[in-house]
């Protein structure tokens, strides 16, 4: 019994199309047909094999793929998901045994397990998942936007932090988490959502996700551009979805005082900041994220989407089918004009 997959086979720079062993569902885990998976930054350094990859993968061969929408073909005995229910995945599978699990912080738990760096993953015809980390989805939403709650979850639970509600945001970065991010401070009442990033393709998505201003920021510092548009008092929340050290060290220079900034974006090096001029005399805030409150966020997500006050649709570039994998990777890592791909098994 065997399926189509796009399989990590080789502790070198590449995946392969190819026929995988159907996944055999363990204990308290439900087995998904796959309807779509959707490529992120993590599948792409998993593909490159980088230094981060060659860390943290522990099996190979493996499926990769993280970011998903199922439907359930065989549930849990005893479990609250039945055959035919649509679901996403939240993909901070937790222990449940360690401090943060038990203390109410298990999206940041000691021993998380990730599908498609961890275990096998979504770019799958079928994949077998634990039901704890499984959401069921509304009819009410499009079945495709299940795939992107998961890096739309990391940017509703950095908006909601913020507080955002009539205030003058700064994203950087108009990547899909960026994107999400404009899309969420906008439904969540923000007044003006600066966009910036390098590319003209990515700043014309985030006008279209709600953004009020987009600057291209290529070989320019956006601080002036930032003061003017708020009568020179300088942004309230910035949020960085870049994880450009330059660009983050920048941004404290238009956060306003007692401002707070928002990481997401993941720096390769060491960020330099001043913390006397730009955190301690002007009593910032800095938060970083990783991952989604569970479930707080996902019903926070589900109640948006609901509302229709989030349009996912300019955050997906492609639907490809799975078979074509090997071009979209190509198509994400030659920066061409593409955001958020699909991949259909
Ligand atoms: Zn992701
Ligand atoms: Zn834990």
């Amino acid at each position: 019994m065997t399926m189509n997959a796009y399989v990590k086979t080789e502790r070198t720079e590449g995946a392969s199309y190819k026929k995988a062993p159907l996944p055999k569902p363990g204990e308290g885990e439900a087995l998904l047909k796959v309807i779509s998976a959707a490529i992120c930054g993590t599948d792409l350094h998993v593909y490159q094999w980088n230094e981060w990859a060659r860390k943290n993968v522990r099996q190979i061969p493996m499926i990769m793929g993280h970011e998903f929408v199922g439907t359930v073909v065989e549930a849990v005995k005893g479990g609250f998901l039945k055959a035919g229910d649509v679901v996403s995945g939240e993909t901070h599978i937790a222990c449940g045994r360690c401090y943060q699990c038990r203390n109410g912080t298990r999206h940041i738990c000691a021993n998380l397990a990730l599908p498609g760096v961890h275990r096998d993953g979504a770019f799958a015809e079928f994949m077998a998942y634990p039901e704890a980390s499984l959401v069921k989805l509304p009819e009410s939403i499009p079945v495709e936007y299940g795939a992107l709650m998961e890096p739309f979850g990391v940017a509703v639970s950095a908006v909601e932090n913020a507080d955002v509600a009539g205030g003058n945001v700064v994203v950087i970065g108009s990547g899909p988490i960026g994107l999400g991010i404009v899309c969420a401070a906008r439904a969540m009442g923000a007044s003006r959502v600066i966009a910036l990033d390098v590319l003209d393709y990515r700043l014309s998505l985030a006008a279209k996700c709600g953004a009020t201003r987009t600057l291209n920021v290529s070989g320019i510092s956006p601080a002036d551009f930032v003061l003017s548009e708020t009568q020179g008092v300088g942004a309230d929340a910035i949020f960085d979805a870049s994880g450009s050290s330059a660009a983050i060290s920048g941004a404290f220079k238009y956060l306003r005082k007692g401002g707070s900034a928002h990481l997401v974006g993941l720096p390769s090096n060491p960020t330099p900041i001043d913390l006397a001029s730009d955190v301690i005399f002007k009593e910032a805030t800095i938060y970083g994220y990783h991952g989604r409150k569970m479930f707080r966020t996902w019903t926070r997500m589900i109640n948006l989407l609901e509302s229709g006050k989030v349009n996912f649709d300019p955050i997906i570039s492609h639907r490809m089918p799975l078979a074509q994998s090997e071009k979209a990777f190509e198509l994400l890592l030659k920066g061409e004009d593409a955001s958020k791909i699909l991949l259909t098994p």
